[in-house]
């Protein structure tokens, strides 16, 4: 019993080694993915839920590793996070975003809203809300193109949020509450954010037609929502019956595989040129 519990042991010291391996191996090449422009940027449609009208996109990283072949988001992120590379990814993926949106906009294509994950340790930035403008300035955009997509984790975990929100918001630039319901902002605390988009977490999503919590949960948001004068945003929909529950309820806009999954700015394009309104 004695030995099975050493190789048991032995096991798992192995494992973890392995794992924290392969961290800092994940760390390594992702420094020097973003540093030689490695990642991209691939766009998933936001659609109006009563016309099906392309409302929008949310911009989301890939890695594609001449080493590790796909590597997931869910996969580099947390690293990404944990290591502080997240500022220069995120500054890379915004760029890209603004860079595609100019690059569409000089040939008709003009997607009238994209949204872009932020990270806490961008917002933490003093120069974050200058920096924004700099860019728009860049790349000609108007301010509505762009929206910021941030966790209640976040807004909780940042000095001085309110005031960085602000100053975003001051510029035109909008912002949305991801996974929203997942955290622990009370009504107070969201009724004090300058933002104007909640958008619904999957989890809630994945519920519909399977018991009624997550849609109870659904409609307060939603109902939170048109009470503060917000819109919402439902994603991860992949089933008609989700949209017709959404649609029915009142959400605005849906995000998911039912409509299209993340396409890289070619397909994104071709998939909804011809879709697109003007
Ligand atoms: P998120 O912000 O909640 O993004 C939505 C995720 O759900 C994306 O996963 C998207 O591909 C996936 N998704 C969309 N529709 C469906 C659907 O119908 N069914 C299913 N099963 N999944 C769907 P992805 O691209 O793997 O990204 C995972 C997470 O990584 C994102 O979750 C976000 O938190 C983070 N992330 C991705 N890109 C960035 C980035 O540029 N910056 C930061 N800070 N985080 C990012
Ligand atoms: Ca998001
Ligand atoms: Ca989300
Ligand atoms: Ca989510």
């Amino acid at each position: 019993a004695k030995a099975a519990g050493r190789n048991r042991f032995q096991r798992y010291t192995r494992q973890m080694s392995a794992a924290a391996e392969e961290r800092v191996l994940l760390e390594r090449y992702l420094r020097h993915a973003i540093e030689f422009k490695e990642l991209e940027v691939h766009f998933q449609a936001k659609v109006d839920s009563g016309s099906g009208q392309l409302v929008g996109a949310e911009a989301l990283a890939r890695w594609h590793s001449p080493a590790l072949g796909m590597v997931a988001p869910i996969r580099f992120i947390p690293i990404a996070e944990e290591s502080g590379l997240i500022v220069a990814l995120g500054e890379l993926i915004l760029e890209q975003t603004c860079q595609q949106l100019q690059q569409w906009r000089t040939t008709g294509f003009d997607v009238p809203c994209v949204s872009v994950n932020v990270s806490v340790k961008q917002l933490e930035l003093a120069d974050f809300p200058h920096h924004l403008a700099a860019l728009l300035h860049r790349y000609q955009l108007p301010a509505s193109a762009l929206e910021l997509e941030i966790t209640e984790s976040v807004i909780m975990a940042v000095d001085n949020a309110i005031d960085t929100l602000n100053a975003i918001r001051a510029l035109g630039v909008k912002l949305s509450i991801d996974d929203f319901g997942t955290g622990y902002s009370s009504l107070a605390y969201l009724k004090q954010l300058p933002v104007q988009v909640l958008k619904i977490d999957r989890a809630f999503v994945l519920g519909i037609g399977n018991g009624q919590d997550n849609e109870a949960i659904i409609r307060t948001i939603i109902g939170l929502a048109t009470s503060l004068g917000l819109s919402t945003v439902a994603e991860g929909v992949e089933l008609q019956e989700q949209i017709d529950f959404l649609y029915a309820e009142g959400c605005q806009t849906i995000q998911g595989y039912f409509y299209s999954k993340p396409l890289n700015p070619i397909a994104f394009q071709q998939q909804w040129r011809s879709l697109n309104p003007a």
